[in-house]
């Protein structure tokens, strides 16, 4: 018989799971109950669709066999079963599902905590085992076939006799060594402890054979022992719980479990709903990004049940797009079971589904921002961008829905802020929501245009992130509020006597701008002299539309269609600079566009962006500090 070897990565997983000192070992069952379970879910499904699979639902179980002597553990299912092909892609190669996340967090955890953490499925029979048979009849295949592994050695596949539809997996138990007692994993009652505590919730009876000492009939007080099939699991899917009942644990493992995290989620949302329609809906917001969640293999939606029956993988319809991230459940007997894609699309009670399941997840992020604001920004820091994309998308048409979620960097409050918190502080003079973007809160703090909003005590948003602006743009007002960029050429903070020096200031130098804009050509739209900057000499501000942030957001854009934003070069009339620019406009004109050339660089590093001649700008700089 052909020996065949493990692929590389699952040989190493292997080597963990074999040599592992993780002492949480029995999850192993779990994982294998778990894949009966899935096998007898395929099965079913199988048998909705296709119309030849007859099959009586009530002999749907998972059978668990313990036999001391032989010093094995024997699990059965009559599930979809595996072809020769699927043992050996299956079993061959770490599961699909879990390998990436397996990969990447390998890197930066260490090897036992992944063991704890992530359901590592079937290979989690070797930390307890030292010989694994796995005998399978597929519904696809005529023949039965047995794989058999001791480990990292490799394992081998070979046709095998087998009457049933389903698999068998054989667990050849390790001897008791010092620190790790093995032999209890053949004990009965340590067994339908494992399976009360990780798989009460599997829809399918899982029997074991349970010793009973039962009276003699006839006798007063002689006993014998008799042996009965008994169904461990109460079967009651958790969803269909009272909540009561379900401690917090039993949430979170099963989320773990099912959805294949190794963290806790971040909030349990669990509801019965009755009604115009009846249905239950398990819902996790996760603590982080799925890890697959910014690849094309990442499909949004919940698990769709008809009375306890899986009906579909992943419905797209139950969640907009963003709350992508939210895993989870929706059991409803309102649905048919055989209901296809396309009829599921114009069900008008999925449609009500789905709105009532997007209100719910709005309405609980809400409270958690009311009474759990530290959890909030956790979730608001893994998730907000999605909320944003939310915002921004479809021009804006769920923005009402999503605004009181958005939060911002404040810089009075030095913290992230609602946009109703910031409304609710303003002074009466106060008209205008401010806000300035940047590539982090440090560099923004330090921008010359916000100095001057700052002093005068104002709050001001600082957007760090390239989608921000965009989304106040769509928002375009909040509670009548407009929103001002910081950076924007008409912020309107002078009184009317400033208004009219600066004004003044500016007609007096028309002349010296003209001169200066030559230097600079059309790069910018217009030179000016500005108040707005305190102690700073030179801004870069925008007019129009487009920031400078959102130019550089949109050319970064694959379909980058070269928008520029109208710049102005603002210059400090309260600066030395300006008294010097008034001095070389009368005695060195050519001096006059060498500075003006070195300031608009200054000005466009200021705002991170980038110059197109860093030498020509060294030379005018050290040609000038030479002087
Ligand atoms: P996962 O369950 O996370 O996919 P596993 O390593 O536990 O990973 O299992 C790998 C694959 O082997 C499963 O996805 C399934 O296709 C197949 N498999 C495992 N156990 C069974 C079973 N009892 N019946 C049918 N197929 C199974």
């Amino acid at each position: 018989m052909e020996n065949k070897q493990f692929k590389a990565e699952s040989k190493r997983l292997l080597n963990l799971m074999i040599n592992s000192i993780y002492t949480n070992k029995e999850i192993f069952l779990r994982e294998l109950i778990s894949n009966a379970s899935d096998a007898i879910d395929k099965l079913h499904y199988r048998s909705l669709t296709d119309k030849n699979i007859k099959l009586n639902k009530t002999d749907f179980k998972i059978i668990i066999d313990l036999d001391k002597d032989a010093k094995t553990l024997t699990i059965r299912d009559n599930g979809c079963g595996m072809t020769e092909e699927e043992l050996d892609k299956n079993l061959g190669t770490i599961a699909q599902s879990g390998s990436l996340a397996f990969k990447e967090e390998n890197e930066k955890k260490k090897d036992i905590d992944i063991i704890g953490q992530f359901g590592v499925g079937f290979y989690s029979s070797f930390m307890v085992s030292d010989l694994v048979t796995v005998e399978s009849k597929s519904i696809d295949s005529e023949k039965a076939y047995k794989w058999t592994s001791k480990g990292v050695d490799g394992y081998s596949i070979e046709e095998c006799e087998k009457e049933d539809i389903g698999t068998k997996i054989t667990l050849h138990i390790k001897d008791d060594t010092e620190e790790e007692k093995y032999s209890e994993f053949l004990d009965t009652y340590k067994i339908q402890k494992i399976i009360k505590t990780y798989s009460d919730y599997i829809r399918y009876p899982i029997q074991m054979n349970v010793e009973h000492s039962k009276k003699k009939e006839g006798t007063e007080n002689e006993y014998e022992t008799i042996i009965e099939t008994e169904t461990i699991n109460s079967m009651t899917p958790i969803w269909k719980k009272n909540k009561k009942e379900i401690k917090n644990e039993e949430y979170e493992s099963f989320y773990m479990d099912k959805f294949h995290d190794y963290d806790k989620p971040l909030k349990v949302i669990h509801n019965h709903v009755e009604g115009q329609y009846n249905y239950d809906s398990l819902i996790y917001i996760p603590s982080h990004m799925p890890y697959d969640y910014y690849t094309n293999d990442y499909e949004k939606g919940l698990q769709l049940y008809s009375n306890g029956v899986l009906i579909m993988e992943k419905c797209d319809e139950l969640l907009p797009d963003y709350f992508g991230f939210v895993k989870g459940l929706i059991d409803s007997e309102d649905l048919s079971l055989n209901i296809s894609r396309e009829m599921l699309q114009n069900d008008r009670s999925l449609r009500i589904i789905s709105r009532n399941i997007e209100n719910k997840i709005r309405t609980e992020l809400e409270n958690m921002l009311k009474n759990e604001r530290d959890k909030y920004e956790q979730f608001f820091n893994t998730f907000g961008t999605q909320l944003k994309y939310g915002t921004y998308s479809d021009y804006g048409k769920d923005k009402d829905k999503l605004q009181d979620l958005l939060l911002f960097y404040s810089s009075t409050e030095k913290k992230l802020v609602t946009l109703k918190e910031y409304v609710e502080r303003m002074k009466e003079e106060q008209k205008v929501i401010y806000y300035a973007c940047g590539e982090t809160i440090d560099k923004i703090d330090m921008m010359p245009q916000v100095e001057l909003l700052k002093d005068q005590g104002l709050e001001i948003l600082y957007l760090t992130e390239n989608i921000d602006e965009f989304v106040l743009q769509v928002l375009m007002n909040y509670n009548e509020k407009t929103f001002q960029n910081a950076s924007s050429d008409n912020l309107d903070l002078d009184t009317n006597e400033e208004k009219e020096k600066l004004k003044k200031a500016n007609e007096n130098s028309k002349d010296m701008f003209s001169a200066m804009k030559e230097a600079i050509k059309d790069e910018v739209q217009d030179i000016r002299f500005t108040h707005r900057l305190k102690n700073h000499p030179v801004c870069l501000t925008s007019e129009g539309a487009i920031s400078v942030e959102m130019e550089k957001t949109l050319n970064q854009m694959p379909n980058n269609q070269g928008i520029k934003a109208q710049t102005i070069l603002e210059i400090n009339e309260n600066h030395e600079i300006a008294n010097k620019l008034k001095d070389l406009y009368k005695d060195n004109k050519e001096m006059l566009q060498k500075y003006t050339k070195v300031l608009y660089a200054q000005a466009r590093l200021i705002e991170g962006l980038t110059i197109e001649n860093p030498t020509e700008i060294s030379n005018l700089m050290c040609e000038i500090m030479t002087k």
